[in-house]
């Protein structure tokens, strides 16, 4: 099923997201997280895709968005991001999606390698932008529905918010179907740029991606790799109960079904919960919005 079908016919659509694990031999532990999700009232659930992983890794993505449509019966997005990789490989890759019957992928460009700049040891760059993948996809073959990234709170690469909503009018032109956005605590930093891209005219869906931080390891690293800002209401939330794991756990996950019941009395268009393969944390969020959800959906 394509995926802007469940956008055309529903009010709030939501989903989840899982990863391969990085660890060969770990593979295991989405395998659980898919079984304990289970019976969920989810609409979609999207696999994330290794940039820079092994070919093992980047291999299971296609594999375990087939087991999401095959043995759970719900609908699988595939990433796909594109550094690093030629015209004939991303070609191949579509090739066995199709032949698994995944039709949904999240064109991305990844992340260019780090040390990329001072080895002077360039990334194949077949596709500079997502919006060149997106563009390649719908040109390789019109069953495919691609849908794309964006950042509430600007992508580290871009000047400033407005040339990256430039930017991401060029990915909407190129054909993406809808929009999930990196992770943010600022629900106000959403409402912003939502303003702007409907005055920069793009109009498909925007899921919101909201993230549950329930532990003090999370904290430090999320924030320095997404640069989410931390309003505050979760500042205050960190430094009273990072020290108390019971505590932060319970005051992460009443933050983020906050965040997710303002968001939807504000008419998100979906909510798109980065799980991190935590089951518990997922259970409990999407039990605790189920009825939120349900109620922007029910037919009047
Ligand atoms: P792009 O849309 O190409 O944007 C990257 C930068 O280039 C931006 O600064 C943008 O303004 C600029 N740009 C875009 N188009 C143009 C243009 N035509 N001309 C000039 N400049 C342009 N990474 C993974 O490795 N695997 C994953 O599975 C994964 N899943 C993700 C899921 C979501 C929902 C999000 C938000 C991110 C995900 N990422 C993933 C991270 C992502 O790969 C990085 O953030 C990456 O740096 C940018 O990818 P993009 O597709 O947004 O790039």
């Amino acid at each position: 099923m394509n995926i802007s079908e469940l956008f055309k016919n529903k009010n709030c659509v939501y989903s989840l997201e899982v990863f391969p694990p990085k660890k060969v031999g770990s593979i295991e532990t989405v395998y659980n997280t898919l079984y304990g999700l289970r019976g969920l009232p989810v609409d979609y659930i999207s696999v994330t895709y290794g940039a820079g992983g092994s070919e093992q890794q980047r291999s299971k993505t296609c594999e375990i968005a087939s087991l999401i449509k095959k043995e759970y019966g719900i609908e699988p997005v595939s990433h796909l991001t594109c550094v690093g990789s030629t015209k004939e490989e991303i070609a191949s890759i579509l090739a066995s999606l199709k032949e698994a019957g995944i039709q949904n992928i999240l064109a991305l460009r990844g992340d260019i390698p780090a040390d990329s700049a001072s080895t002077g040891d360039q990334p194949v760059m077949a596709f500079h932008h997502a919006s060149d993948l997106a563009a390649f996809i719908r040109e390789t073959d019109p069953y495919f529905n691609v849908t794309g990234a964006c950042y509430p709170e600007c992508h580290v690469d871009a000047a400033n918010l407005d040339e990256d909503i430039a930017n991401l009018r060029k990915k909407v032109d190129a054909g993406v179907t809808q929009l999930t956005t990196q992770l943010f605590f600022d629900n106000e930093a959403f409402y912003r740029f939502r303003e702007k891209t409907d005055k920069a005219g793009i109009n498909v869906p925007i899921s919101a991606g909201i993230m549950p931080i329930v532990k003090k390891t999370q904290i430090e690293r999320v924030v320095s790799m997404c640069g989410a800002s931390i309003p505050p209401k979760f500042a205050r939330l960190i430094s009273r109960y990072s020290e108390s794991p019971d505590a932060l756990y319970q005051a992460g996950l009443s933050y983020t079904v906050d965040q997710i019941t303002d968001l939807v009395a504000s008419g998100v268009r979906g909510i798109h919960l980065y799980t991190m393969n935590n089951v518990d944390v997922a259970k409990y969020v999407t039990n605790a919005t189920e009825s939120l959800i349900k109620s922007v959906n029910r037919k009047t």
